[in-house]
C-alpha cells in the first residue's frame, strides 16, 4: 500500500509523534485533535478495516489500546475515555487503514452525538441475533 498514510508513518516516511509501538501495533497522536492527548492506535500491517482484520491483529490492537486509553486518562487527567472505530465510508471512515481513536473526554463536553434510539419489540431482537447467528456461524 505505497500511498496509505498510515502505512507511510508505520515505514517511517512520515513524521508521527508516537506513544507506543510493538510488533503488530503502532500508536501516535492524531494530527486533527478532538481534544489534546486523541490518540490512534494502527495495525501495522496494512488491513482496510475490521472487516478484514484476523484475530491475532484484533487481539493486538485492542491490548495496545487499552494500554493507550490508560496513559490518556493518566496524562490528561480527563474524566472519560471514549474508543471510536470507523469502517467504510457509511461508517465515517475516511483513513482507509484500521485504526482506533482514543478520545480523551470531559464531563459536559458534548463532543460526540448520540444517535436517536428505539426500543425493538423482544421478537424482532430475537429474530436479528438468530440472523447475526447464523452470519457468525459462517464466519468460523
Ligand atoms: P477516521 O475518520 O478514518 O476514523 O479517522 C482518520 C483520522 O486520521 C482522522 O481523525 C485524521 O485526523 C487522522 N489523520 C489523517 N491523516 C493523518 C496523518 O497524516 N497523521 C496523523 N497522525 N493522523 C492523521
Ligand atoms: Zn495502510
Amino acid at each position: 500500500m505505497d500511498d496509505c498514510i498510515f502505512c507511510r508513518i508505520v515505514r517511517g516516511e512520515l513524521p508521527a509523534s508516537k506513544i507506543h509501538e510493538d510488533a503488530h501495533t503502532l500508536s501516535f497522536m492524531n494530527i486533527m485533535a478532538a481534544h489534546p492527548g486523541h490518540a490512534l492506535v494502527i495495525v501495522k500491517p496494512h488491513v482496510d478495516n475490521i472487516l478484514d482484520l484476523d484475530d491475532s491483529l484484533a487481539a493486538a490492537v485492542f491490548q495496545s489500546t487499552a494500554r493507550v486509553a490508560r496513559a490518556v486518562k493518566a496524562a490528561t487527567g480527563c474524566d472519560g475515555v471514549t474508543l471510536f472505530q470507523a469502517n467504510e465510508v457509511a461508517g465515517g471512515q475516511t483513513v482507509f487503514h484500521f485504526h482506533i481513536h482514543v478520545l480523551p473526554r470531559f464531563t459536559d463536553d458534548r463532543l460526540l452525538p448520540f444517535w436517536p434510539a428505539s426500543a425493538p419489540p423482544r421478537d424482532a431482537l430475537d429474530a436479528m441475533a438468530a440472523r447475526l447467528r447464523s452470519a457468525l456461524a459462517g464466519d468460523a
